[in-house]
């Protein structure tokens, strides 16, 4: 069965990774249809080897070559599925782009994904770290998703509860680790669209822009406004977005942390636990616009670690790891990074 998949081996996957790191693949398949997943799991020789289901590549380090089998995921399809009191339902496949795909549902008159605008990567890999952006993620507006087990070989539907959404997280980077394709996702746009305008910097864009009573697709304007004066744009400077996660304390830890820093930019969560500004934190201990060899902390924000042209995946693991461990001497916090190594 192998033969007829166009599979390449010693693959690079530069082009296909934000930071722009070299790293190659053993071997290489552009997934255009889910029978072609069933042929790899069928193939004893391919089902053996190590598997990276890629989208975009704009959430790996790549830190070497990828011993295995990378399935790129490049299925197509946008549709509105159903409606019903609540809500309109609309489906992509996993390759789409999550931004194009943002944009088609506002250009079909639906609300409900304008402040996840511009975030890169697919539709498939939004699941995985329940993608998030100005108070809204897409456990937000998530339905369900079909996946395909390569340990059954079987599809399956999950909804909203199985996925097991958290801060960037969800099952498929525990039990399902490894195991699951997204295939597609489903999504659930409120019929009673209302505008969320929790975040300062939106509201203060809309404002800017003489925009008092915005419609979705004003807040999705403003929002890649934002986005592209604040992060650096991975065509032009390789990066990850934000690199580390928003370390979660208790209200404990915040205290004795604000005793010592009055300055602690922290927001309290509503289960009564409590966030710090990562980007803060790591500004705190000088890091931001520094360099280490060809990695660097981008200028403007210090959550962001760049490639500033050249640089390895392990030498940006290693500024990672300098940063964490300052970060850990200061705050005694441990920052975990959002991005896979591999
Ligand atoms: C400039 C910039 C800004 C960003 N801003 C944000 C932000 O605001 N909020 C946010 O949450 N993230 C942000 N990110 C991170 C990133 O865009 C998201 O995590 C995105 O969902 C990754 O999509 P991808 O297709 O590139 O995934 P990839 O990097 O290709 O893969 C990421 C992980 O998902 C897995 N995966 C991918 N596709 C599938 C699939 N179909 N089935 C199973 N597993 C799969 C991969 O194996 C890997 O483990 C930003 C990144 C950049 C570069």
């Amino acid at each position: 069965m192998a033969h007829s998949l166009p599979i390449q081996y010693d693959f690079s996957l530069r082009k296909h990774n934000t930071f722009g790191v070299e790293a190659s693949a053993h071997a290489y398949l552009p997934v255009t249809s889910t029978d072609m997943l069933v042929a790899v799991k069928s193939d004893a020789t391919l089902a053996a080897l190590p598997r990276l289901v890629l989208g975009g590549g704009s959430n790996i380090l790549l830190t070497r070559d990828f011993p295995g089998l990378v399935l790129h995921m490049e299925t197509r399809g946008m549709a509105i599925i159903g409606a019903d009191e609540e809500a309109t339902y609309v489906r992509a496949a996993a390759g789409e782009s999550w931004h194009q795909f943002v944009l088609w549902t506002l250009a079909q008159g639906l609300g409900g994904l304008e402040n996840l605008s511009l975030i890169p990567g697919s539709v498939g890999a939004a699941p995985i770290q329940n993608i998030g952006a100005y108070g809204i993620e897409i456990k937000d507006r998530f339905h369900a998703l079909t996946l395909f087990d390569f340990e059954t070989g079987e599809q399956v539907t999950l909804d909203k509860d199985a996925c097991m959404f958290g801060y960037r997280d969800s099952v498929f980077k525990h039990r399902l680790r490894d195991r699951a394709v997204v295939l597609d996702v489903t999504f659930a746009l409120p019929k009673k669209w209302q505008p969320d305008l929790r975040y300062a910097d939106v509201t203060q864009e809309l404002a800017a822009r003489g925009i008092s009573e915005p419609t979705a697709q004003d807040i999705s304007v403003a929002v890649i406004a934002i986005r592209t004066r604040k992060l650096p744009d991975p065509a032009v400077i390789g990066n990850a977005g934000s690199f580390f996660k928003n370390p979660v304390v208790t209200t404990v830890q915040r205290d004795a942390l604000l005793a010592r820093y009055p300055q602690l930019v922290n927001y309290a969560q509503p289960d009564g636990s409590v966030k710090l500004a990562a980007g803060w934190l790591i500004d705190q201990c000088g890091w931001k616009g520094k360099t280490a060899g060809a990695a660097g902390v981008y200028e403007k924000q210090a959550l962001v670690l760049v490639n500033r042209g050249g640089a390895s995946g392990s030498e940006i693991a290693q500024l990672a790891h300098a940063i964490q461990a300052d970060v850990s001497k200061h705050f005694d916090v441990l920052l975990e990074p959002e991005p896979i190594f591999l």
